[in-house]
């Protein structure tokens, strides 16, 4: 079995993966700021943290994945500002939403989702162990920063030019009460604004909200330790979020803060970056709306490696959903099929290498795309020999199974619901019966009742099959 190789956006290199304590991969990936549903662009990334998911459950890894809800930042309290809200209250149907979004798009999910407004204790925490470490000073205005001159390290994952960070705060520097421009606030003063809709607390530092990138670094080290094996998120977060989380951590407890970074590229839409101020965003709503499958979501996202861009195209999504009908009717085949031949557990053996090299290799979702419609290739021309050897049918059942356990690329209109697959079996039994009585208006009728409901039957040497179509 080759090893797990991932690419470390730290070292800037595809280096072999395997969690620290040689179990459990610690996870921590960057969630949803909780004002408006979360666009496919979000979902772009939260779909990469999925499969990452997978394929080291696949590899035989336990995952304990934490993923943030940030309910409380600049767009959230304005929102609830000019809405005469609390912050709560914008954020919770929002929340609401981002479930059942990531629920339709088949995303497993975390082992916890921390919200930003339940952690103000282990923030303001950090916060003091930052200001005991000499790397935190309050400003004039109140509001605590975190200074980056006092951290040898700041820069390292984007590969700062520290020249150009002093150049920039020479620029900028008059209009701050920070010592340096590029100093970032770990707990912000509060204002007004932040009382009326709830967005402040107690500290040593006078009421206040903790800043962005501090909310992360606490929650990640509350839940999952001081050191983590996998931090995610988009590319866009490396600077200054992700930077910020690794000077703030490892300021305060003197070790790394993550083993391996992983950033997955954007989402693109007519060749730009799909974001909301952009206003070229589509929603799970959007594509829900449009009848579009899940499974045809997850195969176009697939189908370009995570740290590609990608464009979202209507042809595109057509192509997909082409290609999950594929997915959708070989499994049918599969699931109904009688027997195999020699020549199928070979596909299928060869499938299942390919597929776990391809994965094991950066996360090659392509490539893993690629074997598997090779692989029913294969299989469909097996399956038209009419072998009977069960072993090889179990061998091909399986392959398919763990392949797609980890794309869940199958559409839902073949996972009917059981009670519609007896009613259905049951009227083919009918049909069947009807027709060796030669009473072949009783059989029509049948076949007219199962039209009805969608069902399409087509007769075929070792019996009906049946489809779901509408
Ligand atoms: P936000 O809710 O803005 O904090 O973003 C949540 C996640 O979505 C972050 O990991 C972002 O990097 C990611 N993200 C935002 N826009 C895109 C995009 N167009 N394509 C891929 N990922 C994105
Ligand atoms: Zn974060």
């Amino acid at each position: 079995m080759p090893e797990f190789r991932l690419y470390n956006s730290m070292t800037r290199t595809v280096e072999p993966f395997t969690p620290a304590d040689g179990e459990t991969v610690r996870m921590y990936a960057c969630g949803p700021t909780v004002y408006n549903p979360a666009h496919l662009g979000n979902f772009r990334t939260f779909l990469f943290t999925d499969l990452l998911r997978r394929a080291l459950s696949l590899a035989g890894y336990t995952v304990k994945q934490v993923m943030n809800l940030t309910d409380v930042d600049d767009k959230i309290i304005k929102r609830a500002t000019d809405q005469k809200k609390m912050v709560r209250d914008v954020t919770e149907p929002v929340i609401d939403m981002f479930f059942a979004d990531r629920d339709y798009l088949r995303i497993q999910p975390a082992e916890h989702y921390p919200r930003a407004t339940d952690f103000i204790v282990e923030m303001v925490d950090l916060v003091r162990r930052l200001e005991k470490a000499g790397v935190a000073y309050q400003a004039d205005d109140k509001t605590v920063y975190f200074a980056i001159d006092k951290f040898a390290g700041y820069g390292r994952l984007s590969r700062l030019d520290t020249r150009e960070l002093k150049a920039g705060a020479r620029v900028a520097q008059d209009d701050y009460a920070k010592e340096n421009a590029q100093d970032f606030a770990l707990w912000k003063a509060a204002t007004p604004e932040d009382e009326a809709c709830g967005a402040a607390w107690d500290s040593p530092w006078g009421r206040g909200r903790p800043g962005w990138h501090l909310e992360c670094s606490a929650m990640a080290m509350s839940l999952l330790g001081e050191t983590i094996d996998i931090h995610t998120g988009g590319v866009d977060l490396q600077f200054p979020h992700h930077e910020d989380e690794i000077a703030q951590s490892e300021a305060a407890t003197g070790k790394p803060f993550a083993r391996f970074w992983c950033h997955g590229e954007f989402l693109l839409t007519d060749g730009t970056k799909m974001a909301k101020r952009v206003g070229n965003v589509s929603t799970v709503e959007d594509l829900r709306a449009q009848r579009v499958s899940a499974a045809a979501v997850r195969h176009l996202m697939f189908s370009t490696h995570y740290r590609k861009q990608l464009n979202l195209s209507g042809a595109a999504l057509e192509a997909s959903i082409e290609a999950v009908r594929r997915v959708g009717d070989f499994a049918e085949r599969l699931a109904s099929a009688t027997g195999g031949t020699a020549a199928l557990a070979e596909a299928a053996e060869a499938f299942r290498v390919e597929f776990d090299a391809a994965l094991r290799d950066d996360l090659n979702a392509p490539r893993a795309q690629a074997a598997l419609f090779i692989f029913i290739n294969h299989a469909n021309a097996e399956l038209d020999t009419r072998g009977s050897d069960m072993g090889s049918l179990a061998a091909a059942r399986e392959a398919f199974a763990r392949a797609v356990g980890v794309l869940d690329i199958v559409p839902e209109q073949q996972g009917v619901d059981a009670s519609l697959e007896v009613w259905v079996e049951q009227q083919l039994a009918a049909r069947k019966v009807a027709r060796g009585r030669r009473d072949f208006a009783a059989a029509d009728q049948i076949r007219k009742s199962l039209d009805e409901k969608g069902i399409v039957v087509e007769d075929t040497p070792q019996g009906a099959r049946w489809k779901k179509v509408r």
